[in-house]
């Protein structure tokens, strides 16, 4: 099968002042194409050509090099959008509020797991919130294009939520300062996409 690039639910100025437009454009426009072309372009006449990406990020320690790291690539990317959102942020409610407290003791304790989780990922990678196999929300990163669905991650289960750290993320407005980054992306986060994500994933 194809994979599109993903179609981005607001305007790449949307997210300005805390996520740049220019940033924003080349960042979904050049990289996440990139990847999804890459991607589109190792599956064919792979022996993964026909699978679900799902099967292949459970055998990602088997993969070649170039479709292990294009489908994280697309697939990462594609979750990152949507979890974004123009005047985003605050808290969740209801259940996945609950859910965090309980977790992590509070949502503050909890935004401070996750940033240092991006903060501290060395080199490119993805920070990530999953509901892992016991139905518990956690926090973990990852390097380069893996992700929580591959079976070589750390961190394993199903995303809700995720922050891009690779420099190109950010270093046009925010330079070496990864950490002002993180803090400004906590005012485009889309608690109703990530809530209904949790919903899915605990039942
Ligand atoms: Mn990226």
């Amino acid at each position: 099968m194809l994979y599109e690039l993903t179609k981005l639910p607001y305007q790449y100025s949307d997210l300005e002042p805390h996520i740049d437009s220019q940033t924003m454009e080349i960042h979904h426009s050049k990289h996440h194409a990139a990847y999804t072309n890459n991607f589109n372009a190792a599956l064919k006449g792979s022996e993964f050509e026909n699978s679900k990406i799902e099967d292949i990020f459970k055998s990602a320690s088997k993969l070649p090099l170039p479709i292990r790291n294009n489908s994280g690539g697309y697939f990462n990317h594609d979750l990152f959008w949507k979890v974004l959102k123009p005047n985003g942020g605050g808290l969740p409610t209801g259940d996945l509020l609950n859910a965090i407290n309980k977790q992590f003791g509070s949502f503050d304790k909890f935004k401070e797991i996750f940033s240092a989780a991006g903060a501290t990922r060395f080199g490119s990678g993805w920070a990530w919130l999953v509901v892992n196999s016991k139905k518990e929300l956690e926090v973990g990163s990852t390097p380069n294009q893996d992700n929580p669905l591959m079976d070589v991650s750390d961190i394993k289960g199903t995303p809700i939520l995720t922050l891009d750290v690779w420099e190109h993320a950010y270093y046009l407005k925010y330079q070496n300062k990864r950490p002002d980054y993180i803090s400004a992306f906590w005012n485009v986060v889309n608690w109703d996409e990530i809530s209904k994500r949790f919903l899915l994933a605990i039942h």
